[in-house]
Parts: C-alpha cells; structure tokens; sequence
C-alpha cells in the first residue's frame, strides 16, 4: 500500500493554516493515487474535544480518508515493542540529562548547534548506576551519522542533523520523532506532507525510518517529502489560535461559510476555488490540476478575509 496522511495534534481546534496543510496533504496524496490516512497525535498536548472537533472539522471541507483515524494514545504496546527491539539491537542509551546540562554542553565551542552534545553515549554501568537514582533516563537513539540528505518536492535536496535524539522520554511517553516514525511505518505511509515548519525533523525522522523498516518490512518505500509554506500572522509570526478569528468556527461567525473558506484556501495555493460550490466539489476540481511545481514556495500571509 502507499498512502499520504495528515497528523494533526489535537491541542485545539483547526486554524486556516492547519487547514491548508491538510488540503494539500489530500491533494498530494488523491493525485499521486495514494490513499489518505488520519493519525491523531495525542501522546503529548491533547485537549478534551478537540480530536473530535478537529475530525469534524477535516470532514467540513470536504476530506475524505481510507481509514479509522489512528489514534496514538491507544498503540502504547506498539511504541514499547519497537523500543524492546531498538534496544536489543543496542541501538538505545539512556540519557540522564536536563534542559540545562545540554543548553550548557552545547554552547562549548565545537558543539553542533542543535544537536545533542552526547553527555551520556559513553556512561559505564556503573556511572549509570548512581545517575539512576537522581532522575530517571530518556532513551536516545545511538546514532551512526551527524547529518543527512532528504529530497523534498517542495525544497529540493535538504541536509540537516541527525544527532542521538530522544526516543522515549523520561516520563515514559515516546517522544514525537520516534511515534510518528513508526506509526508512518506500520500504517503503509510513503508520502509525509506537513508545515515546513517540521523540515528540520526530517533527516531524523528519515534515518530512524531506515533503522526501523528492517524490524516491521523488508520492502518498506522510501518516505518522499513535501514541506509546505506556513501561513503566517500579520507580524510574519506563525500563525495561531490568538490571532483572532483564524478556525471554521470563527469565520462562520464572521460570516464567511466553510465554502468561502476552502475557496480562499485553494486560491493561496494557486488553484481554483469557487465559494459557489460544495466544498468536495471544490476539491475535485483543484485536485483535477493540481501540480506540486506551481504551488506558492513563500509563506501565505493572513490578515483577515
Ligand atoms: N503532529 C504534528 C503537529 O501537529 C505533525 C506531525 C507530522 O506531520 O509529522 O505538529
């Protein structure tokens, strides 16, 4: 199988620029015949309501999905099988560190800006031992390289780090690098569509991807990438929920039905958008000329309708 997904968390309603995201995550995944999948990311910020609000949402502007949504939170045995195999293979370390022990090792000259320093790679059993007593230990991923290449539709050839990064956290969560890595994995995910806000993750995520297939499917596709343009505030910030009236829910009040909305929405990214029809219908249309090359390479700035 090879399928496209959207992942939102579920840390509060939609914004138009989630939105966005998740149109062109189904139009990249519909025109390249891919199936499209749902994953609800609930191990970290997940607001009561809000997955199913969210959900609701997708559906209003006329997505359509393959699957039951997949929802994080109920695949813990999924997450603790992978890391008693990643450890097994001696491919995890414990790591005892603060917030404040890599801010301090990474600004040493040398240090890989961005990176984990490697404090703790190199511990014996014994320094273990007493560091155990003080505070529990994340789990990192021993890593064999310092950066890698990806190749993005959107950004082309991509070289970023690749560091030992958490895998599990010290509360005992998995952290996101590794969940979404896996469940893209186990779900048959080839295409990552995403803000390129998360560009950077993508080296990581890719190595581990590569470290993980041999566990699950021999034959697991290659990820291929697509990172596309934030919307933005009119401060240029990312935009937010804080920035006024920016959800379905809110334009509806504004007067601007969930119509309008993916009009506007598909016209941002160069294609057609008709506020006269349904919004699956709209969809159908874009996704009939849709071309990943002419979409928009800068941020969408939005100030209001
Ligand atoms: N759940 C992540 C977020 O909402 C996105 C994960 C992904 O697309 O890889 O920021």
């Amino acid at each position: 199988m090879s399928a496209g997904r959207y992942a939102p968390s579920p840390s509060g309603e939609l914004h138009i620029g989630n939105l966005r995201t998740a149109i062109l995550a189904w139009l990249f995944a519909r025109s390249t015949h891919r199936s499209f999948l749902l994953r609800v990311e609930d191990l970290d910020r997940a607001r009561a309501g809000s997955e199913e609000q969210q959900i609701a949402d997708l559906a209003r502007i006329g997505l359509t999905w393959d699957e039951e949504p997949l929802r994080q939170t109920d695949r813990g045995d999924v997450y603790r099988d992978a890391i008693t195999t990643l450890t097994a293979r001696g491919l995890l370390y414990e790591c005892f560190c603060t917030r404040r022990d890599i801010a301090e090792a990474s600004s040493a000259p040398h240090a890989a800006p961005g990176a984990y320093p490697g404090t703790c790679r190199n511990l014996s059993e014994s320094e273990r031992v007493i560091k155990r007593r003080e505070r529990p230990a994340a789990l990192r991923l021993h890593s064999s390289v310092t950066e890698l290449s990806v190749t993005d539709q959107i950004h082309g050839t991509y070289v970023g780090i690749v560091d030992d990064f958490v895998v599990l956290r010290n509360d005992g969560v998995p952290a996101y690098n590794f969940a979404t890595v896996l469940d893209d994995l186990l779900q048959g995910i080839d295409q990552v569509v995403r803000g390129d806000d998360l560009l950077s993750s993508a080296p990581r995520q890719s190595y581990l991807h590569s470290l993980l297939a041999p566990d699950y499917d021999a034959a697991a596709p290659a990820l291929t990438y697509a990172h596309v343009p934030l919307v933005l505030n009119s401060r240029e910030q990312r935009l937010a929920k804080r920035d006024g009236a920016v959800t379905l829910a809110d334009l509806e009040l504004l007067g601007f039905g969930t119509s309008e909305v993916v009009a506007r929405l598909l016209q941002s990214v160069n294609l057609p958008g008709d506020p006269g029809r349904e919004p699956s219908a709209q969809l159908q249309a874009a996704l009939r000329v849709f071309d990943p090359d002419v979409l928009p390479r800068e941020p969408w700035v939005f100030t209001e309708f």
